[in-house]
């Protein structure tokens, strides 16, 4: 791996030398999904790099078009898992993007308007404030006023931004409150854990926060969930506002009980949501000359997808029968950012009654990408049929996806294609298992 050569006053922050670990072989173009789209190299890794390399090196201005490629980029990475030379890509382009912000501060959610700013990083950072938020919507799903609503073609009277986000919902259920701060294990305890709730994930999906608690208890593992948790800090950091999300981090640490010095005991901390799972693991890179720098090195090292967590542990068999066909979307702040494949296909494979159907173009990104809904629509939107008919060709009852992103905007493009389709993460269709209580969606 290259040493870090940081650029001069002006350049963006960025290692030179793994911009050049690049050789331009192009056998990462077929994994990008926004190459597959629109063919043009400019959208694809090699492209990127490419422009970006140029830029640094004085011989391209850093304009619109330029821009726009580089915007238009993913971040899924699934370029680094096709890449045989190892080339970092995430490690380029989010430093780019910061360099881009600060030639042009506010750039970045410039094709955000003011409600959806706001409702990105002054609510959604914040389990409480997205809990409350939601509060209106939920209701109005429970009661039906949705339905009516819809129905009588009232949406269209919305703006569309807020049109858009309300698409974005899924089918909201009853939110249990808080979880106790701490969940015994159920028999002999194996490991002690700190959870990581997440905020979008936690407000949108209250049952598989629960979901994956029982399951941690079931394998004999003691559920520790600090209340004062904050936001990973993804959605700032992939905004390019880079000091947010290490203020963020830095709390994180201080609050998993890294910041003190002290010797830990967690095992792990553990979290089912693969994009706060792999900024988690890119704290030690991001908090870099920061005074938390130390503390985020200890932190990182213990961050475990569940999934990867329940693996390792040897997961307890689930017993009751789950007697569908289902199949398993990798999402790439999992697949890609995490290099996690075999861990959820293995766990799912131990339900017994559940065949488990290969997808076509499982790890192509589905569009979701964090904002990226928000910021690049169009994209995101072509994406994300392409992802609902390949889940329709397998024919599947069921489709389970590591990620809270993902599964909103898999669910959303799904309702049109086969709406029957249960999505859900794979620590759902566990507890089903474990505990014998079928989901809604499962009941005929
Ligand atoms: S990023 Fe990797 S796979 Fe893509 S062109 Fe460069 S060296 Fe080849
Ligand atoms: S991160 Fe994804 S969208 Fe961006 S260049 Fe790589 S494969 Fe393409």
């Amino acid at each position: 791996m290259a040493t870090a050569l940081p650029l001069a006053d002006g350049k963006p922050n960025l290692d030179y030398e793994l911009v050049l670990d690049c050789v331009h072989c192009g056998l990462c173009t077929a994994s990008c999904p926004t190459y597959v789209e629109t063919g043009n190299e400019a959208d694809s890794p090699r492209g990127r790099i490419y422009l970006m390399r140029q830029v640094i090196d004085g011989a391209l201005k850093l304009d619109e078009t330029v821009k726009g490629h580089l915007d238009l980029c993913l971040n899924c990475r699934a370029c680094e898992t096709a890449c045989p030379s190892g080339v970092q890509y995430g490690k380029l382009i989010e430093p780019f993007r910061v360099h881009m912000e600060e030639k042009e501060p506010g750039r970045s959610a410039a094709n955000l308007n003011a409600l959806q700013r706001f409702m990105l990083f002054r609510i959604f950072p914040s389990r409480l404030r997205t809990r409350l938020a939601l509060a209106p919507a939920r209701l109005a799903q429970i009661s039906g006023l949705d339905w009516l609503v819809e129905s009588l073609g009232l949406t269209k009277l919305l703006p569309p931004s807020l049109r858009r986000m309300k698409a974005m919902l899924p089918k909201l259920k009853p939110h249990y409150g808080s979880l106790p701060e701490v969940l015994p294990a159920e028999g002999k305890r194996r490991a002690r854990v700190g959870l990581f709730l997440g905020c979008v994930a936690d407000a949108l999906y209250p049952g598989t926060q629960l979901n994956t608690a029982r399951v941690l208890q079931k394998n004999g593992v003691e559920v520790w969930i600090p209340r004062a948790q904050q936001c990973c800090g993804a959605l700032h950091y992939h905004s390019a506002m880079e000091p947010q999300a290490r203020e963020l981090a830095a709390k994180n640490c201080e609050i998993f009980g890294f910041g003190t010095g002290m010797p830990d005991d967690l095992d792990a901390i553990v979290t089912n949501a693969a994009g706060c799972g792999a900024m988690l693991k890119d704290y030690a890179h991001m908090m870099h000359g920061h005074p938390a720098e130390e503390a985020a090195v200890r932190f990182n090292s213990k961050v475990r997808d569940i999934s990867e967590f329940l693996y390792d542990l040897g997961p307890v068999k689930p017993t009751h029968p789950l007697n569908i066909t289902a199949t398993y979307h990798d999402a790439c702040h999992l697949r890609h950012a995490q290099q996690i494949q075999k861990q959820p296909r293995s766990l799912l494979e131990l339900i017994p009654g559940m065949k488990l159907v290969p997808l076509g173009e499982s790890e192509l990104c589905c569009g979701a990408a964090g904002s990226y809904n928000l910021t690049q629509p169009e994209m995101a939107g072509k994406l994300g049929d392409r992802k609902a008919e390949n889940i329709r060709a397998t024919g599947a009852k069921a489709v389970f996806i590591g990620n809270v992103g993902c599964l909103m905007q898999i669910a959303r493009h799904l309702k049109s294609v086969v709406p029957d389709v249960w999505c859900a993460h794979p620590v759902d269709a566990l507890w089903a298992s474990y505990s014998g209580e079928m989901p809604d969606e499962l009941k005929v």
